[in-house]
């Protein structure tokens, strides 16, 4: 049997990095296998829909590889893949419970729901499971409108089986005889989902673990239409330290979030592939085509998955210290330009200037950061420096240095780098005794990236000045 596992977001807006990491994890199920992995749009919530927004749901599955075999856009054998364009399957698979006795026609007004709940009833009071099949025909002739639902059995549990968490039982008597269609025609997610796994074939239900208490809502409908249920898959919740929630206001809530802050879809991807899952070895850096191969669901963890930035950010820096030169300028370029930074520098030096920081950055955004504290603190020396600066040969070296770079005609890395050598041997120095004034001289500090590409991003006439300066 091919494995067919699906992905099935609501379009109400950006996606969220902890259902991201659930497309991943639903998208390696199925890869591992060969298996199939659709896309469905569940857009039943009208009132959620959000324009553009399976647009967002493509770019995003799109940037990180994801790639569905059947979809909205790519069609398949077990079409159509939104929702909306399925009503009247829904329709029909509700008439048919009503039918076999499993469902029924409820034509209870708002008004009197809404007084159950203010009388202290959890749940709906079956007052239209007991009318008569002529009080029904009647009403349906006035053309009340009605909506279908789910007769529950009332004694008796049910359970399922859960890969990651296990055995679940659940009373009846606590389930609600819930609505499957609504006086609109629309089905509701409860009964949507379980149609559409069942005609698309789908072998793994993958999803979060708010759906852990519903799901024998859906077993008792696989059971009424006598159907075989899917094997379920759910997820721990993505959580930051301490149990608080990812949140849109502190921007790291959403995929686009990170992806304008300068992380790479990859890296996020590997990430994301990490949380609540653990993999066989302790590999840390995968591709996606060796996250196909080595996830497994019997390494998924039932504890709530720790969104630790530390982590996403030492991931990411892996990947940007592997990108081609032309990659880090596409990465660094909008916030080089963001920052006003860009407009004052020509290409060049831009690319020298990421080249410089490559080896530091977590992300994109902190070019900037990097940038000002590179060339923008104002030039002071502290104690440590000064004293470093005061130790016998240092002037000379100094002055050596300071000599050969004033006979440079072309100011580069390249043109600046012998020139160490040179100072060193003129003056006598070695190690860091040649090294380290030359750059406490010239950036004010004692460490930092590369010193000749350093020197040559500030330029001839900054690095003679303060040379200038500190030579006594
Ligand atoms: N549309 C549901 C959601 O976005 C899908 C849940 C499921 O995968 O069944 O949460």
């Amino acid at each position: 049997m091919t494995v067919r596992t699906r992905f099935a977001p609501s379009p109400t807006g950006f996606i969220h990095v902890g259902n991201l990491r659930s497309a991943i994890f639903t998208y390696l199920i199925a890869k591992h296998d060969n298996g199939t992995f659709v896309l469905r749009i569940e857009d039943t919530d009208q009132e959620r829909y959000v324009e553009g927004a399976v647009d967002t749901i493509y770019y995003t599955l799109d940037s990180c590889g994801l790639t569905w075999d059947e979809g909205p856009d790519k069609g398949g054998d077990y079409g159509p893949y939104i929702q909306s364009e399925r009503k009247d399957l829904y329709k029909e698979h509700a008439h048919k419970l009503v039918a076999s006795g499993h469902a029924y026609k409820c034509f209870c007004t708002p008004e009197r729901l809404a007084s159950l709940r203010d009388k202290g009833y959890a749940k709906y009071d079956r007052h239209c499971l007991h009318l008569t099949a002529e009080e029904v025909q009647a009403k349906e002739d006035q053309g009340l409108p009605y909506v279908i639902r789910q007769k529950v059995p009332q004694d008796g549990s049910t359970s399922f089986t859960c890969q990651v968490y296990g055995e679940i039982t659940i009373d009846n008597k606590e389930i609600e005889d819930q609505v499957i269609l609504k006086s609109d025609g629309y089905p509701t997610y409860n009964f949507a989902n379980v149609v559409d796994d069942h005609l698309m074939n789908i072998t793994h239900v993958v999803r979060g673990n708010e759906y852990l208490t519903s799901t024998p809502k859906y077993t008792l409908l696989y059971r009424a239409f006598g159907w075989d249920e899917p094997t379920y898959v759910h997820l721990p919740h993505v959580v930051k330290e301490g149990g608080k929630k990812l949140s849109k206001r502190e921007g790291d809530a959403y995929y686009t979030d990170f992806v304008h802050k300068g992380y790479l879809p990859e890296a996020i991807l590997n990430f994301l592939a990490l949380l609540g899952w653990s993999p066989p070895t302790n590999q840390e850096i995968f591709t996606l085509e060796e996250l196909e191969q080595a996830f497994t669901i019997d390494r998924i963890n039932n504890s709530p998955a720790v969104f630790d930035i530390q982590k996403l950010n030492w991931i990411n820096a892996q990947y940007i210290k592997k990108l081609d030169t032309q990659d880090l300028i596409e990465l660094c370029m909008p916030h080089l330009i963001d920052a006003n930074i860009a407009q004052d520098h020509d290409e060049a030096w831009i690319e020298s200037l990421v080249k410089t920081f490559q080896d530091r950055l977590d992300y994109g955004a902190q070019i900037v950061d990097l940038h000002d504290e590179f060339f923008d603190q104002e030039y002071r020396l502290d104690d440590e420096m000064n004293e470093f600066l005061a130790q016998d040969g240092v002037n000379e070296t100094l002055q050596a240095f300071r000599d050969l770079l004033a006979g440079l005609d072309a100011f580069t890395a390249q043109d600046i780098k012998p020139l160490i050598k040179q100072a060193g041997k003129q003056s006598g120095a070695k190690g860091k005794m040649l090294f380290m004034p030359l750059r406490i001289a010239t950036t004010a500090s004692m460490h930092g990236p590369d010193l000749p590409q350093v020197l040559a991003l500030l330029g001839k006439d900054t690095v003679l000045e303060r040379l200038d300066q500190t030579i006594k």
